[in-house]
């Protein structure tokens, strides 16, 4: 195939832009005569790769000098069980379940803490996000744990809840650079590269200086905050690819107008597959309007046979990976930062004709 798009929840789409730049500096970065994927980790060009990921994301993310940016691996999978390792004071925990990676993280914590699930959506299977009220946290709370953007049900926070003295933590894993956030009104952020800013194998963690303390004994280092804080996040070998790769994302990010700009371009996008859902008559969204995610857009036909249908025609289109989540099925179209508007329209024009083919079905 030549050119497709590629509606994959992650990892997804990067750039061209970035991919056509790491091409270049593939075989020989900087006149070095090295891949950097050859280069030690201590040597003085890995230092300016790494230190300017760090530089470029602090600058679009807006990131106050009280916080601290570490470069991990292990995944959002990884954070969490990190988070409540690290945070653990009173040894209990609030988790707003609004999905399946928010039921997987509060899974996790229990391992560690008393885990209470507070302001969840299950209820109606996770198409919206209950409002928040303080009066649900509970007073020892050592943090509460959000999910700002629920990849797989397509829903979104579309307001920050003000936890106040409680330390708010925030996956960020599929909606990371894709809208302003106040990083000041949290605790701890993370985010998985895969999805929004690059590839895998690198996760950002912003973290308020304050909860950066002493880790526990049994704590092992590597899993530590303290450690990666410490050592500037080269503790040991840091996945120096992919924060290569991520420095490239939050280049392309500023060079494009910035998180804001960027973030206006998602909106429209974004408008346009759901204006297309709107008026159909034989697909629908499955999250509340007022919730919808503009990066991960989740729809169903009116039977299973007709979804089938879909996604291998579409496939054929160069329209790919759009099939939906096992866990709720149909379809879902990822569109994140790196997909162009063109793919959006190309494939709200491939739906409008689907229906009209399919009438009669
Ligand atoms: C994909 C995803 C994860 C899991 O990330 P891994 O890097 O695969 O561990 C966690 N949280 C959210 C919100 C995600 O979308």
């Amino acid at each position: 195939m030549e050119q497709v798009y590629n509606f994959s929840a992650g990892p997804s789409m990067l750039p061209k832009e970035v991919l056509e730049k790491a091409q270049k500096e593939m075989l020989n970065y900087g006149d070095t005569g090295q891949s950097i994927m050859e280069m030690s980790h201590r040597s003085k060009e890995y230092y300016e790769i790494h230190n300017e990921a760090k530089k470029i994301f602090c600058e679009i993310m807006n990131i106050p000098n009280n916080y601290k940016v570490l470069m991990l691996q292990g995944g959002g999978s990884l954070q969490f069980s990190m988070v409540p390792m690290n945070l653990f004071k009173n040894g209990c925990a609030d988790y707003a379940v609004t999905g399946y990676w928010a039921d997987k993280a509060a899974i996790e914590a229990k391992k560690h803490l008393k885990v209470n699930r507070v302001l969840g959506s299950e209820d109606k299977k996770f198409s919206y996000i209950p409002k928040f009220d303080k009066s649900a946290l509970s007073k020892d709370a050592d943090y509460f744990h959000i999910t700002t953007n629920n990849t797989i049900y397509g829903t979104r926070y579309i307001e920050i809840p003000i936890t106040e003295e409680i330390p708010l933590v925030a996956d960020m894993s599929s909606n990371i650079l894709s809208e302003s956030y106040d990083v000041s009104k949290f605790g701890l952020i993370y985010a998985a590269a895969q999805k929004n800013m690059g590839t895998s194998g690198v996760t950002f963690v912003i973290i308020n200086e304050n909860l950066i303390e002493k880790s526990l004994d049994f704590l092992p280092s590597a899993m530590s905050y303290e450690t990666h804080s410490k050592n500037d996040s080269i503790y040991n070998t840091p996945p120096t690819y992919s924060i290569y790769i991520s420095m490239l994302v939050c280049k392309w990010i500023k060079n494009n107008g910035g998180v804001e700009h960027i973030n206006k371009l998602n909106e429209e996008k974004a408008k346009i597959l759901y204006d297309c859902l709107d008026e159909s008559k034989i697909f629908y969204g499955t999250a509340e309007k007022k919730f919808r995610s503009i990066m991960n857009v989740v729809f169903l036909s009116k039977s299973k046979e007709i979804d089938e249908k879909f996604i291998s025609e579409a496939y054929k289109e160069g329209l790919i990976n759009l099939k939906g989540h096992k866990s709720i099925g149909g379809m879902r179209a990822s569109i994140y930062n790196a997909m162009p508007i063109e793919g959006i329209k190309k494939l709200v024009k491939f739906m409008k004709n689907f229906e009209y083919e399919n009438k009669s079905i």
